[in-house]
């Protein structure tokens, strides 16, 4: 890879990487959203046919399909399967919202209760590879924040099975309801609901440029989470750090997709040489080196910063999906970082903590939007209705300014509603 250093180059081009690009394929995901919603099943069945070639009977994954599949499943995968779920479970726990109410002023009481959404799909894909991983990431948290049904969908094989860690991941963390019905046709039934597919309120989890095109499409008809792109992560480094375990940390990530993106910023020339010579030297025995090597060279990037603080500035812009931070003192570094989906301190932190088992959630913002939305969470799965109540005095306190701008606005009913509650005419 290039070491090129922060101050002579042009910043744009080292934060650019990877976007979805829904727009190519818009066209076909419209046809099968408007044929999903007018034929239903028989729609469904067509498509599962043409895309995932197996016909299908029965969409829904049956009882015993999920019983047996735990006689299929190594039992360390099972066993590690339920202990990542414990610490999912936990963490996302803590992220319950209180309700709270206050005397905004006197006589007027306001407050905001928490209601969980009432159903919730949630996306598995399972075209070039499985996710149970993901699996207990979204369902985990709808059922935390209390969703009263979650469904998921995700693709049948050639044999009209599904993953069996797929469904034992989906037992483990509660869904209720599981459909052998993949990509975009997935979407448009948890949308629009067929006969065997509830309509959801809202869809969630990662998936391929159909999945993400029809959830951008549908956006309004439900609620979604937010479009994934290919996985990232951005290193903060000093002197101190371990170039061998950032060497690692980067290549975990282009094996995700050739379209990964991997970037280290660092204060220390000799860790960013360190960091090149030791992907140099591993980068062969990797048993995904294709896919590695294609996405260094596409998304790779070893930069050269004259300080930390400018590194961190850096990492702000670039506003990372992972960002790990391997400085002698990760928490100083920690209180200036603005934009990241998570993060992970110190050199005995690899992403990959987070991505199977340190309970946080892995369904995290890409390409920049963590200057925007955060990652999936309990907050994702709930509303805040909010709540007031006026008593006599809030009435009185509070008629100059609901009257005075009702009748500015023209509103006049609006005046009148307020006016009669203060016994006026
Ligand atoms: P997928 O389940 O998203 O897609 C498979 C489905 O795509 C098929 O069932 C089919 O219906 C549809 N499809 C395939 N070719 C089509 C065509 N020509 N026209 C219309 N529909 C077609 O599985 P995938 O393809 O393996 O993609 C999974 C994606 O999810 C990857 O990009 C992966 O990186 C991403 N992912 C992200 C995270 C995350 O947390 N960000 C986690 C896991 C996976």
């Amino acid at each position: 890879m290039e070491i090129v250093k922060l101050k002579s180059a042009e910043k744009n081009k080292l934060i650019n990487r990877s976007q979805i690009d829904a727009e190519s394929v818009i066209e076909i995901v419209s046809d099968i959203l408007h044929n999903v919603r007018k034929d239903g099943d028989s729609s469904l069945k067509f498509y599962t046919e043409k895309f995932d070639n197996v016909k299908l009977d029965d969409l829904k994954v049956s009882e015993a399909e999920i019983k047996e599949s735990y006689d299929k499943v190594d039992a360390k995968i099972v066993d590690a399967l339920k202990k990542a779920a414990k610490n999912i479970k936990k963490f996302h726990k803590s992220q319950i919202p209180e309700e709270w109410f206050e005397e905004v002023d006197n006589g007027i009481t306001a407050g905001q209760i928490i209601r969980p959404i009432e159903i919730v799909g949630c996306y598995v894909p399972g075209g070039r590879a499985v996710y149970p991983s993901s699996v207990l990431m979204t369902i985990i948290p709808a059922k935390i924040a209390g969703v009263n049904k979650v469904i998921c969908c995700t693709p049948p094989m050639p044999d009209g099975s599904v993953n069996e860690a797929v469904l034992v991941a989906a037992d483990i963390a509660g869904a209720d309801e599981i459909y052998k019905i993949g990509g975009a046709q997935s979407i448009a039934a948890m949308a629009f609901g067929t006969l065997s597919v509830p309509k959801v309120d809202k869809i969630v989890g990662p998936g391929n440029i159909f999945v993400t095109a029809a959830k951008k499409l549908v956006y309004g008809d439900v609620d979604i989470d937010f479009p994934a792109g290919p996985s990232e992560v951005l290193i903060i480094a000093d002197e101190t750090a371990n170039a061998e375990f950032i060497a690692y940390d980067m290549m975990a990530q282009a094996e995700h997709d050739p379209n990964a993106a991997c970037a280290l910023v660092t204060t220390s020339e000799n860790i960013a040489s360190k960091v090149n010579a030791n992907i140099l030297e591993k980068i062969k025995y990797m048993q995904r080196s294709k896919i590695i090597e294609e996405s260094l060279e596409k998304y790779g990037k070893i930069i050269i910063a004259d300080s930390l603080s400018e590194a961190v500035e850096f990492a702000n812009d670039y506003a990372p999906e992972h960002l790990i931070i391997m400085t002698e003192d990760p928490e100083d570094v920690l209180k200036d970082i603005k934009n990241a989906g998570s993060i992970f301190l110190g050199e005995l932190t690899p992403v990959a903590a987070g991505d199977y088992g340190s309970g946080t959630n892995h369904v995290l913002p890409t390409s920049k939007c963590a200057r925007m939305y955060s990652g999936l969470s309990v907050d994702s799965f709930i509303k805040k209705p909010t709540v007031q109540r006026l008593s006599k005095e809030g009435v009185r306190n509070l008629k100059d300014v609901v009257i005075t701008l009702a009748e500015h606005e023209g509103l006049f009913a609006h005046a009148e509603s307020f006016k009669k509650r203060l016994g006026e005419d």
